[in-house]
């Protein structure tokens, strides 16, 4: 269940007394995973219109094609790989995100390093940039100043409200304290041990 005994998968009775108990999304709920699929499909749905009405409807099957790489194999290795929520036991991920992908990788306790980061970067720029290029071509300006603008709430959103807390610690959109990480990672000798390996220095 709980193969490197990280406290995410443990019983939340131990939660009680942690000093970071409602600084970090933690535990996996409903809510976060909802949120997050409810605004990417809103920018998905008005990409398909647009894309359609534009007259590049075949082309949405290459998109598709990049959702199933990036979010099955691509992502999921360069980020999800490293997540506490990823070293669940078990063959598909439980997360606020990516929830029911396969768990192909192995999971990677240590922070993610700098080719995982731009390649991250470059995955999202083609991710919403597939679209907006079609859009441009196709004549479709009202349609793209709608999506843009989907995309931009869709990452504020994030950034605000979800980096802030994620477990992803080392994810180039994290912004949790550092304080907290050092928390999490004093609760979590694995993760601890691949960090400082890493030259990560915890504050005592
Ligand atoms: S950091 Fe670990 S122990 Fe603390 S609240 Fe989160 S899951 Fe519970
Ligand atoms: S990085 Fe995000 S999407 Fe990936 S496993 Fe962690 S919470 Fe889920």
């Amino acid at each position: 269940m709980n193969p490197y005994n990280i406290c995410t998968w443990k019983d939340t009775s131990e939660c009680n007394n942690c000093p970071i108990n409602g600084e970090l999304i933690c535990h996996f709920h409903r809510k976060y995973l909802y949120s997050f699929i409810g605004l990417f499909f809103i920018f998905a749905i008005t990409s398909f219109v647009g894309v359609i009405l534009a007259g590049y409807g075949w082309f949405l099957l290459g998109w598709i094609g990049f959702w199933l790489f990036f979010f099955e194999f691509w992502e999921i290795s360069i980020l999800c790989s490293h997540c506490p929520y990823y070293a669940e036991e078990g063959r598909t991920l439980h997360c606020i995100a990516n929830y029911s992908s396969l768990k192909i990788w192995k999971y990677h306790p240590e922070p993610m390093n700098l080719s995982e980061k731009i390649q991250l970067m470059i995955g999202f720029i083609i991710l919403v940039g597939y679209p907006v290029v079609l859009l441009i071509l196709g004549n479709q300006f009202i349609l793209l100043i709608v999506v843009i603008i989907e995309i931009i709430v869709f990452f504020c959103f994030l950034i605000i409200k979800r980096c802030g807390s994620c477990l992803n610690f080392s994810c180039p959109l994290n912004h949790v304290k550092k304080e907290v990480i050092d928390s999490f990672l004093k609760k979590n000798p694995v993760m601890r041990e691949t960090w400082e390996d890493k030259g990560y220095k915890i504050l005592e």
